[in-house]
């Protein structure tokens, strides 16, 4: 194996109890039951990973190969995945009554979705040590995104997910080659059935957090804001979280961040946004707990929202917290909304999860957490295109 000189982690650490573990061999979680973040010897890449050094590289996410635990540049898993528009949106900004607002349009991933992100490294870094099938439960994107990595690998994939995931992420599960398995349940229940597959068959696991890397796929989104913002942050970042992985990952690359030299210490304000039928994250903020009790009976059309319960929502919570931002909880009637408005204002095409995080600025405008003159960036995390036939539960 060929071994660029400055690509790889260092080790893992618990994200809890800050116990070092090897990142050459794979890894789920922490014996502690938390995620694990890969580190990096920063000190040794600061004078070359720079944003003048990064700046003419190729438009994916591997630009930030540095920060990247792939060793192998033959490893990588490639499908164009990253660099997404950050589009100006200044008639929604209007409509919102706020300074700025951008769109960071992430349905233009490969799947339709910002779980391509992740995927790419999860499933890359898999291959790179060793595993010979890949197994995920989802809400719907997840198993998609992985399938496609998975075919690009020529690795076999297992995806478990709830019967009533929407028809085209069901059919674009199966045209990807995967082993799909429709359940009667969540994605907790999905999650069961996978663990057992991968116990009694050996499919390596890539579920949300209890692997290493999906999050450092996702955290290339924060590096990509500074860039596309022409070397800044913005002052807010409103998230529409199941997992987290996107929000934890972003607010791990700000630290990387500052510790390379490209940001001093200030932070955007971090929002999570949640479907009022399954908000276990926003319940947790407003109560002041360090952890998110599970949510019954988990409802919501917005299948990347339907998360009743997160491995990292320590973490989430740890960052919308320290960022003094907030926690928010939009029913479907209000995503779908939103979505119009969205679609009609900028020509983007949103999932009910882009939706959710613009009903999430108007709540939080009347409310005061966001200022008329504040820079504000949406994530729109996946095609509407994906929902099509879907309709708001309430
Ligand atoms: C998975 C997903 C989310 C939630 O992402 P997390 O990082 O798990 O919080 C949001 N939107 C869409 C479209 C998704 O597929």
């Amino acid at each position: 194996m060929t071994h660029h000189p400055t690509a790889g982690a260092t080790h893992l650490e618990c994200t809890a109890t800050g116990e070092r573990y090897e990142s050459e061999t794979l890894q789920r979680l922490s014996d502690a039951g938390k995620p694990l973040f890969a580190r990096y010897d920063l000190d040794a890449i600061r004078d070359l990973f720079t944003p003048a050094a990064v700046a003419n590289r190729r438009a994916d996410l591997w630009r930030y190969a540095e920060v990247l635990p792939v060793r192998d540049v033959g490893s990588r898993v490639c499908l164009g995945e990253g660099w997404t528009p950050l589009l100006d949106a200044p008639r929604l900004a209007a409509r919102l009554g706020v300074g700025r607002v951008w769109i960071k349009e992430e349905g233009q991933n490969p799947t339709g979705s910002f779980k391509a992100r992740g995927m790419a490294l999860a499933v890359s870094r898999a291959k790179e040590l060793g595993a010979t099938a890949i197994a995920v439960p989802s809400a719907g994107n997840a198993g998609s995104a992985a399938a496609a990595y998975g075919a690009a690998a020529g690795l076999p994939v297992h995806v478990v997910v709830p019967m009533d995931t929407p028809a085209p992420i069901v059919a674009e599960i199966r045209a990807l080659g995967a082993d799909l398995q429709l359940l009667d349940g969540l994605i907790t229940d999905c999650g069961r059935v996978v663990r057992e597959g991968a116990e009694r068959h050996g499919w390596f696991d890539v579920s949300t957090l209890k692997e290493p890397y999906r999050v450092e796929g996702k955290k290339t989104m924060g590096y990509e804001l500074f860039e596309q913002l022409g070397g800044r942050l913005p002052d807010v970042i409103v998230y529409p979280t199941g997992g987290g992985t996107g929000l934890i990952g972003m607010w791990k690359a700000f630290d990387e961040m500052e510790a390379l030299g490209w940001i001093g210490p200030d932070r955007p304000r971090m929002v999570s946004v949640q479907a009022a039928g399954c908000s276990p994250i926003v319940r947790a903020w407003e109560a002041g707990e360090e952890h998110a009790d599970p949510w019954a009976d988990a409802y919501t059309y917005a299948s990347g929202l339907r998360v009743p319960s997160a491995v990292g929502d320590f973490l989430i919570l740890d960052a919308v917290r320290a960022s003094g931002g907030a926690a928010v909880a939009v029913p479907d009637g209000e995503m779908q909304r939103w979505v119009d408005a969205v679609g009609a204002d900028t020509g983007v095409f949103a999932a009910p999860e882009g939706g959710a995080v613009a009903s999430a600025v108007e709540q939080l405008r009347a409310a005061g957490g966001i200022a008329a003159d504040d820079e504000v960036v949406l994530f729109n995390t996946g095609s509407g295109l994906k929902y099509v036939g879907m309709d708001p539960i309430d």
